[in-house]
């Protein structure tokens, strides 16, 4: 299971805490549940997410006439392959012909561009031609890291200077694209949070002038959101999710975090699909979502 490596901070957070409380309290009662919802909420799955899981428990436990709380760990994993695979739909949509236009937007530091150089890597596998665009002209280094990416995974960035305007160098990547007939235009995108309507106001612009040049384009745009930050994640998923026209989400570090239990509040919250998952720096770390291979990992 490939999860499994990368999910071990968030096992012991949360599996293992269920697992001791199953073994020490043996009885599903009033005190059983309150420590199962402590335990959930303290790995982030979510106050909202919690109670709704523990009531659908409740229902279960009545109607299966359940008492011992080891017969509850199986509910438990059903229950949450449920909340995570809701409509799941984890692949890329691509281009039916042509270029496939993928844009990556989220807050700086949460593995955009590393994300981007990961899975640049995975369709260059594929046998795939890729071409980059490094549209965060903003942050002091983006550009510059985006090209080792791009070195170190061997495909071409379309750049201009720091400081000019994002639209331009997306008109270049999309002329690019066209002339060398790549398969696959992965565009990083701005990620400062200070002035939301500005950052809205670029990505719209952005968008236009891709559309104008492919109009079946941009075929995803992925928000790419840190594991790390737990609730804040969800916050920030709900703000994009609304305004910048997001079509699946991205969960980074969950190789570092104990938080994991955030996918499954996403998950709950949100009508996004998780395509994927980061779980680790290297290239080769990054996996296509999976809700049963997740819960698998967790509780396996
Ligand atoms: P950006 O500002 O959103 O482009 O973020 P970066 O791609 O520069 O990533 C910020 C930091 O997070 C870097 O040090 C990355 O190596 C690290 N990082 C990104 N994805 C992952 C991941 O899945 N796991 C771990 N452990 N680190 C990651």
């Amino acid at each position: 299971n490939v999860f499994k490596e990368g999910l071990a901070k968030t096992r012991t957070a949360l599996v293992e805490r269920v697992e001791e409380l199953i073994t020490r309290r043996k009885k599903i009662d009033e005190e059983f549940y309150e420590e199962l919802e402590e335990i959930l909420i303290s790995a982030d799955v979510g106050v909202n997410t919690v109670m709704d899981l523990i009531e659908d428990l409740r229902a279960e436990v009545k109607k299966r006439k359940i008492e011992e709380a080891a017969q509850l760990q199986p509910v438990l994993s059903e229950k949450l392959i449920g909340l995570l695979g809701a409509d799941d739909n984890n692949s890329l949509r691509m281009a039916e012909s042509g270029i496939t236009v993928i844009l990556f937007v989220g807050v700086n530091g949460v593995g955009k561009t590393t994300t981007i150089g990961k899975l640049a890597h995975r369709f260059k596998s594929e046998g795939k031609s890729v071409l980059l665009a490094a549209g965060d002209t903003f942050r002091a280094g983006a550009i510059e890291q985006l090209e080792v990416w791009g070195q170190r995974v061997g495909v071409d960035v379309i750049r201009q200077q720091s400081g000019s305007d994002p639209a331009a160098v997306m008109f270049d990547a999309v002329q690019a694209a066209k002339q060398r007939k790549v398969d696959v235009l992965l565009c990083d995108t701005a990620g400062r949070l200070q002035n939301k309507n500005n950052l809205m106001d670029e990505l719209n612009k952005i968008f236009r002038v891709i559309q104008r040049e492919i109009p079946s384009a941009p075929h995803e745009v992925l928000l790419v959101l840190d594991a790390n930050t737990g609730q804040n994640a969800l916050s920030q998923a709900k703000l994009f999710g609304e305004k910048s026209g997001v079509t699946g989400l991205v969960l980074t570090k969950l190789d570092s975090t104990a938080k994991g239990g955030i996918v499954i509040a996403i998950r709950h919250e949100l009508s996004l699909p998780v395509k994927f998952v980061g779980l680790g720096e290297k290239m080769e770390d990054l996996q296509q979502f999976d809700s049963e291979q997740f819960v698998h990992a967790l509780f396996a």
